[in-house]
């Protein structure tokens, strides 16, 4: 048989070397911002326009090149920073596979000038998918400006699987946030589709993380130190009462290099333990500085995740570390720890000192005469917060069948449509009751047998429906606020709060001015409390950063569910008699009514028949 193997061509080599390198427009600007500052820039302008698709640039004034290593940067394997493999176990440098010029020169039209402080003239050159168009000397100031256009313009497969222009713009801000933040002695400028959107003078780090996340950020700071032989570590972490939704800023530096370590966070976690709310996450801002030669980089072509000679006392140290700061500067003792739903008095018992107890008889009841109830707040013994009764859950919601409460002995027979509720002519069959058990689901009785249903669930139902009628139909009623709430936000977080503010008015939401310094918020819609505006927005910002919406629909597909996720009543909460009965109307009230937007079933049957079977 004749010889079969051929030798890849360079050009193709390069674009499947691309494939790892880069993914999307953020890769690129990962790669263009780590040379220049391996380039000791101390000045650094990063420009992009439509999410990087058209258009990155990086501008520094660092070393430059002079003509041929200009040319030759362009080479796969091309690299000025190691020499030797020993090299790679001690390095300081951001690069050294020499690949990431090759690879985006192989899949964009690049063009570079660059100059050197000796020389008097520089170079530009441009490369059009790893061909050289021209090399021209030129008269450019000292440092290299890469400009990198039309991404993919040669692989329409992997431009077409980059998402708008949006979601990418957000890849490039979360990695200009990690290469900003672990380098906050040089300064950095960001454009976007020609508005400066970052600033950032040289600064020391606590500075740079205000500069980037917003002035109300720097009291939620607490400095970690740790000066071991194993490991220096420094930096912030966040009070924990500003533990988020989102687990937007958390951030590990490893000499300098913006890591991925689930193991170590894991470690911040631990030290958090008990301090925050379930469900939300701390922030933090720590650097490790670690012997070069005690942490292995190579591990991945992307360079976050890396590998610790000595992670089982790296994390032992880092765990204490934390901890040792959060007891310091008194973080401990100021919190109020949540208590314990479980070891709580039931609300009726409460501040009631022992008494016999009594029997009082009722002459005059009779079970077939439907009893008017009246909506008690102050009875309610719905106790999610202080501040809050299931009854305001309802208020202004539209018109889901909720007024019925008066009737609700008759729903089995009236209020509830629907195959399993058969309407009976047997009075006692119709006397509705509900009953909760282990604080999470809620029983009732029908004509066949009985229905169980998931509390919390049956609510996100009811919520989401609601909500998704009122963003529609732009009804929603709002609650005007008695002093507007300023909400701080990063500016990521601030960007994506106007994307989605018209749908947040729709349900109910009122909105001064949206910018960098604060989001005023005037109004609330009247199912969410002022103590819950800021944890409903975070968890709006956290769900679309997870899931980005394309269309209007998914948007307030999105905004619905995450609003009736947070707001429904959870497990674990006691419900009075009256709600019970109001989410059972309600539920069934649904257009879809076996299902919570998440797709788990709301309840379930049980038969007469299932029972007897039992009973065998
Ligand atoms: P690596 O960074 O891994 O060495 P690159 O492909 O990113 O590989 O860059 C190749 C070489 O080009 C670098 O080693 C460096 O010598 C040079 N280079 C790239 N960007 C710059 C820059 N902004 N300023 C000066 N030299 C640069
Ligand atoms: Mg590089």
């Amino acid at each position: 048989m004749a010889d079969i193997i051929r030798l890849l061509p360079d050009h193709v080599a390069n674009q499947i070397a691309a494939g790892e390198v880069v993914q999307r427009p953020a890769s690129v600007v990962k790669e263009l911002l780590e040379n220049a500052i391996d380039a000791k820039a101390s000045e650094i302008k990063l420009i992009v326009k439509d999410g990087g698709k058209t258009l990155i640039q990086v501008v520094d004034n660092g070393i430059g090149m002079s003509g041929t290593d200009a040319r030759l940067s362009f080479e796969r394997h091309a690299t000025s920073k190691i020499e030797k493999a020993e090299d790679l176990f001690n390095l300081n440098t951001k690069g050294f596979r020499g690949e990431a010029l090759a690879s985006i020169a192989a899949i964009a039209h690049v063009e570079m000038m660059t100059r050197t402080d000796d020389d008097e003239i520089g170079t530009h050159i441009k490369i059009e998918g790893s061909k050289v168009i021209s090399q021209e000397v030129a008269v450019v100031p000292k440092g290299t400006s890469m400009l990198v256009k039309h991404l993919f313009f040669n692989i329409p497969a992997r431009r077409n699987f980059l998402k708008s222009d949006q979601v990418e713009f957000r890849h490039i801000t979360d990695e200009f946030h990690r290469v900003a933040l672990a380098h906050p002695q040089i300064s950095f400028c960001f454009y976007n589709n020609g508005g400066e959107l970052f600033n950032l003078p040289e600064n020391d780090f606590r500075k740079r993380i205000v500069h980037i996340f917003g002035r109300k950020s720097n009291e939620k700071l607490v400095p970690v130190t740790e000066d071991t032989q194993v490991v220096k570590i420094s930096g912030f972490i966040q009070k924990p009462e500003f533990a988020k939704k989102s687990r937007g800023e958390q951030f590990f530096f490893a000499n300098n290099r913006f890591i991925k370590s689930p193991y170590l966070h894991h470690a911040v976690l631990g030290a958090f333990d008990g301090l925050i709310r379930p469900g939300t996450h701390p922030g933090y801002f720590l650097c490790l500085d670690v012997d070069p030669a005690s942490i292995d980089i190579n591990i991945h072509p992307t360079k976050t995740e890396v590998k610790f000679d000595d992670e089982h006392t790296l994390y032992a140290i880092l765990k204490s570390a934390v901890k040792h700061s959060l007891g310091q500067f008194n973080v401990i003792p100021a919190l109020d720890f949540e208590q314990d739903q479980n070891l709580e008095t039931p609300y009726n018992y409460k501040d009631k000192g022992i008494s016999l107890p009594k029997v009082s008889v009722n002459a005059a009841f009779n079970p077939f005469q439907v009893v008017e109830q009246k909506t008690n707040v102050g009875q309610r013994n719905y106790v999610k917060t202080n501040t809050k009764g299931w009854e305001n859950l309802y208020q202004g919601l539209g018109t889901l069948e909720n007024e019925g409460v008066t009737s609700n002995m008759e729903f089995e027979s009236e209020a509830i449509n629907g195959s399993i509720f058969n309407a009976s002519n047997d009075p006692l069959d119709t006397v509705g009751t509900t009953f909760q058990l282990r604080k999470k689901y809620i029983i009732t009785t029908i004509k066949s047998g009985m229905v169980v249903i998931n509390q919390s669930r049956a609510h996100q139902r009811v919520l989401y429906e609601n909500f998704l009628k009122n963003i529609t139909i732009k009804e929603a009623v709002s609650q005007q606020l008695l002093f507007p709430l300023s909400l701080s936000f990063s500016s990521g977080e601030v960007e994506i709060l106007k994307e989605i503010r018209e749908n947040l008015c729709a349900v109910g939401f009122v909105f001064g001015t949206i910018d960098e310094d604060g989001v005023e918020v005037k109004g609330v819609p009247v199912v969410v409390t002022e103590s819950e505006v800021q944890m409903v927005m975070e968890q709006l910002i956290a769900d679309y950063q997870m899931e980005v919406a394309v269309d209007s629909f998914s948007q307030s597909d999105m905004l619905a569910k995450t609003l009736a996720k947070t707001l429904s009543v959870k497990t674990g909460e006691v419900l009075d008699k009256q709600s019970q009965m109001t989410l059972v109307n309600d539920l069934f009230a649904c257009k879809e009514t076996t299902l919570s937007p998440f797709n788990k079933r709301t309840y379930i049957t049980i038969t007469e028949n299932d029972l007897d079977r039992k009973f065998i």
